[in-house]
């Protein structure tokens, strides 16, 4: 295990800035995912800590000790990719012993360790067998296996699941999270894949361009995304622009593209009026029912019911749409496997909106709906910059 730190670290390759001034600290022994998009600077980053890259600007330490221009054979990182370079001649085993074999480990041991990692990986059986006859996960095992035999202090891991179906990288996702908790080494795993990164990560590192746009636990960047990027890259959302009316200290009313005034948690005096927002309203935070047929409004279970059609009433008649109820038509109904997804169209916009299956909400295409959700579980942007109620 080791500490592996990020200071400034950047790289261009001519006039293009691959890697834009990154600084993180990856602790001794985590998991930490770097997750982008194509093309932000994962891979990048990844080379220069194992030393296949030399930063043009900034330092890398690894283990407390400056590491930055330290050739790949003399640091204590191993690195495992995308495609798996297995010598398709050689046995698994004697696959898996090579790296040890290089670093001058007698035949004994490096059979014997060559062994043991075989056994994390759950591999044993294969141990004569030539990678020819391997199936694409156990491929990817005995990469992983090989990584492991040379007893790295830094595991660097560059999308090594991105060539295999859906249900056996999800299989191996997890089988990667209890391998890194029986070895105890320092994972940094490189994906684009949010729900991989959620899967495995104690922390996740996001980028964009170059940049480092947020790190924390996949709750914390869940619950607090710090942009817009971020909200956006970590999932499906409705995204919708508002324009501010009003903005006081006990938030904010806004003309949301949809075509209502909403209250926003947001602001806090800060913002003025005429000013754009993009505002997300998360499928999860959307309650949908059906319109009652005496176009009643609905009232919210549980706590904050009373508060709720207070207001309602304060901010004006709900015959003209004010407050946080929409009216609006189910128009589509997809089964994206565990979930299910409910499009409504509103009088000028569309919102979405997920449950899980068998969580039924009994709502049909064609079906009239009163959309209605807590202010507070949105989250406003401006100029791209989370706006929260405390400050700005
Ligand atoms: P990712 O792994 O996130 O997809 P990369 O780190 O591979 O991204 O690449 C980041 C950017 O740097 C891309 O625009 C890519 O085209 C560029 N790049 C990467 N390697 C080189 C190279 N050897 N020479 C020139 N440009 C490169
Ligand atoms: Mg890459």
């Amino acid at each position: 295990m080791a500490t592996v730190t990020l200071e400034d670290l950047t790289k261009e390759y001519g006039t293009l800035t691959a890697v834009n001034d990154l600084n993180l600290e990856i602790k001794d022994g985590e998991l930490l995912c770097l997750l982008g998009p194509s093309g932000c600077g994962k891979s990048t980053t990844l080379r220069m800590l194992g030393g296949l890259e030399t930063p043009t600007g900034g330092e890398v330490h690894i283990g407390g000790e400056r590491a930055t221009e330290t050739p790949p054979y003399e640091r204590d990182t191993s690195m495992v990719f995308q495609s798996w370079a297995l010598f398709p001649s050689k046995t698994v085993l004697a696959n898996v012993a090579f790296g040890p074999k290089m670093a001058g480990v007698a035949e004994g041991e490096r059979t014997e360790r060559a062994r043991r990692v075989l056994e994390v990986v759950e591999m044993s059986d294969f141990a004569e067998q030539r990678p020819p006859a391997l199936s694409g996960g156990q491929k990817q095992r005995v990469a992983l296996a090989r990584s492991l035999a040379v007893g790295p202090e830094v595991l660097l891991l560059d999308e090594p699941l991105s060539n295999l179906d859906k249900r056996l990288r999800e299989q191996m996702q997890l089988e990667l999270r209890s391998i890194h908790e029986e070895v105890q080494t320092t994972f940094v795993h490189v994906t684009h894949d949010q729900n991989e990164a959620f899967t495995l990560a104690d922390r996740i590192a996001v980028l964009n361009d170059g940049r480092l746009e947020q790190v924390g636990t996949p709750r914390e960047v869940y619950s607090d995304p710090h942009n817009l990027f971020v909200e956006e890259f970590l999932g499906d959302t409705n995204l919708l622009g508002a324009r501010v009316e009003d903005c006081g200290p006990e938030g904010t009313v806004a003309e949301c593209e949809f075509g209502s005034r909403i209250e926003l948690p947001a602001g806090n005096g800060r913002l003025s009026a005429g000013e754009e927002l993009t505002v997300s309203f998360r499928p999860e935070v959307l309650d949908v029912r059906q319109a009652a047929a005496d176009g009643a409004v609905p009232t919210r279970t549980g706590d904050g019911e009373g508060e709720q059609s207070e207001r309602v009433d304060r901010e004006g008649s709900r015959e003209d749409g004010a407050g946080s109820v929409l009216h609006g038509t189910i128009t589509d109904v997809l089964y994206r496997g565990a979930s299910v997804r409910y499009y409504v169209s509103l009088p000028d916009g569309e919102l979405f909106f997920e449950r899980k299956v068998g969580e039924g909400t009994g709502l049909e295409a064609g079906e009239d709906v009163q959309v209605n959700w807590d202010p507070t579980d949105l989250l406003v942007f401006a100029e791209g910059e989370r706006v929260r109620g405390d400050d700005r």
